[in-house]
């Protein structure tokens, strides 16, 4: 399986042999944009580097741009009240948004309401195509998607969208049409258990409608949106709280975990 990761400071893509990362010397965004000409194979005699020695950044650490599309799932948009949409929903998420696939998410003082959303995130090729998967977690603040009209802030808050641990290549992974499973626990409680051919607009009607006004480019991310099972659709609804752990699962691709923090000390701990 090809799988790539990003790792080290300054970040760099590594691909994935056994227990080991082979350095790319380069982000992954610049290896996928040089496809063509060798970008993904690492040079001969590059460094290595244990997998279990080294902190995980989010595969792409600076996507160009991060697009969520949501209730495309039907039970999930049933669980909201909402009618399926007729055509994909997309919204786009800061990319600032973007964290490792161990986070930690801020919480901020301006939400009563944080939530997950488990969902594969396709990380795009060199030609607008789908270079691979990742696992994300679609972070939101309810309250805040709620009342306002853009979801900038309820999406896009600090941490909003840990990702990773890898990607996983198109041509490795198959095609997520065939229903790979996707689960998501929260301090060890499963809260979603779906699969992926419950997708309401599958991976290449997604591309091709953001596509109908966006060029996609090397590194960008589309996250495929949430299947059932969020908090906000619980009774009562239970959201998420310092300390707690979000882990996500993807068949085939991988896991993430992370804890949400309070924003203040979240701000602290970084320069
Ligand atoms: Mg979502």
């Amino acid at each position: 399986v090809a799988r790539y990761v990003t790792f080290g400071d300054p970040p760099l893509a590594g691909l994935v042999e056994g227990e080991e990362i082979v350095s790319l010397d380069r982000s992954l965004r610049e290896a996928i944009s040089h496809a063509a000409i060798g970008g993904l194979e690492p040079p001969l005699d590059a460094p290595r580097f244990r997998l279990s020695d080294v902190a995980l950044h989010a595969p792409v650490p600076d996507p160009g741009a991060v697009f969520g599309i949501g209730l495309n799932y039907r039970m999930h948009a049933e669980e909201t009240g909402r009618p399926s949409p007729e055509r994909p929903l997309v919204f786009a998420k800061m990319a600032g948004a973007v964290t490792g696939p161990a986070g930690p998410v801020a919480l901020p003082a301006a939400t009563n309401a944080l939530d997950y959303e488990g969902e594969l995130a396709v990380v795009i090729d060199g030609h607008g195509g789908v270079f691979g998967y990742t696992v994300a977690d679609d972070v939101t603040a309810r309250d805040l998607q709620r009342s306002e009209a853009q979801w900038a802030r309820a999406k896009g808050g600090d941490g909003f969208c840990p990702m990773g641990p890898w990607v996983v290549t198109a041509d490795e992974a198959g095609d997520p049409a065939s229903g790979w499973s996707l689960r998501t626990w929260v301090n060890g409680e499963l809260r979603q258990d779906a699969r992926t051919d419950d997708l309401l607009f599958g991976v290449p009607e997604v591309l091709s409608f953001i596509g109908e006004t966006c060029t996609l480019r090397a590194g960008d991310v589309i996250l495929t949106g949430t299947p059932a099972g969020v908090g906000v659709a619980m009774d009562p609804p239970r959201f998420l709280a310092v300390g707690d752990e979000v882990r996500i699962a993807i068949e085939g691709i991988g896991e993430i975990a992370h804890r949400v923090v309070a924003r203040d000390q979240w701000r602290a701990a970084r320069p």
